[in-house]
């Protein structure tokens, strides 16, 4: 069944298609496997990422509702942050950022430069708190200013994660397909964070019967977790479309490349981030795609992704976030002394 997006409020922020590329010197570095990288990570505004996708719809119901004020929230090094307060500086709204320290990560770099220094660059406000009790109660001041102020508000989740954020990767999907004509591809590999890219995949999936597989590599919560985060997230975007999705037997889970925890380096994401770029030229990201890149070169090396599979990587973007890793970079002697 077509999926009809035409009724949902949306607005224009990036370029599609994003580029579908191939990558033989990866292909041949991993032994087999084609992989194609879909490039979300160059989709024009705010240094790109996969959050202008979800923003397209859900700035487009804020924008439908009036509101004037955006507020999100998210870590320090947030890129849906950085994304919104791009695309609120495109349409002219007020944006308020609500981060909170939730990465065991300090220094210049990572607190001051990245993702946390694009916001202020783009005019976002940036509220920066400790814990979950200050940002709610930063929160809860935001939006009582904004009341006093005469503004109208809207509040998006973290990483865009809603029904109407999940639209984004619907509409990916449709776009995907429309790009590989004819050429068949037996899975996607994506990373899973707040859930809502992998579960507007696996519901355009779905939605449009196409025999494809969906690895995702969560890079934060445990695959039960985010197992539950999708089937929710799918669940609600099947209601506001009307159409129910039952069917996520498409959709695998590993949780293997997370590591110490979100945002925390491990050395097998730094490898799989050196190969991506020596191989061709390609910047992943420290917390999502260079993990999503270890679990994809881990499975590969299994033998759990064969040597004969045509992939679709989906690179979600991150690039700004590698520069507060700077350091640890310099440590790994990747600049000469
Ligand atoms: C947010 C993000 C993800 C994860 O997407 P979710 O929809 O939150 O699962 C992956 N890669 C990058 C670079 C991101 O910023």
């Amino acid at each position: 069944m077509p999926i009809d997006l035409n009724d949902q409020p949306r607005i224009a922020l990036g370029h599609w298609p994003t580029p579908l590329e191939d990558c033989p010197r990866l292909s041949e570095a991993l032994g087999g496997p084609r992989i194609l990288v879909k490039r979300d990570d160059v989709n024009g505004l705010g240094a790109g990422g996969n959050k202008l996708r979800k923003l397209e719809f859900l700035l487009g119901a804020a924008l439908a509702d009036g509101a004037d004020t955006i507020i999100t929230f998210g870590a320090v090094q947030t890129n849906h942050g950085r994304q919104t307060a791009a695309a609120c500086a495109r349409l002219g709204l007020r944006c308020e950022l609500v981060l909170t320290k939730a990465v065991p990560m300090s220094g210049a770099a990572y607190e001051q430069s990245g993702n946390i220094l694009l916001d202020g660059l783009y005019g976002a406000n940036v509220h920066l708190c400790a814990d979950g009790d200050e940002s709610v109660a930063a929160y809860e001041r935001i939006v009582e200013t904004a009341a006093a102020e005469g503004r109208k508000t809207a509040t998006l989740p973290v990483g865009g994660s809603n029904a109407v954020g999940v639209l984004g990767y619907v509409a990916a999907v449709a776009e995907l397909r429309a790009q590989l004509g004819d050429l068949h591809v037996d899975r996607i590999v994506v990373a899973v964070g707040s859930a809502g890219t992998a579960a507007g995949l696996a519901a355009g999936i779905s939605l449009s019967d196409w025999p494809v597989q969906l690895n995702g590599a969560c890079i934060s919560h445990t695959v039960a977790e985010s197992e539950a985060d999708i089937r929710r997230l799918v669940d609600e975007t099947g209601a506001l479309l009307g159409t129910p999705i039952a069917n996520l037997g498409h959709v695998l889970l590993d949780d293997s490349a997370v590591g110490p925890g979100y945002g925390v380096p491990t050395p097998q994401m730094w490898d799989a981030l050196r190969l991506f770029a020596r191989t061709e030229g390609i910047t992943l990201d420290p917390v999502y795609s260079g993990k999503a890149a270890a679990s994809l070169v881990e499975a590969v090396g299994t033998g759990a992704i064969g040597a004969d599979e045509t992939i679709v990587f989906v690179h979600t973007g991150g690039l700004p976030g590698l520069f507060a890793y700077a350091p640890e970079l310099v440590r790994l002697s990747e600049i000469p002394e």
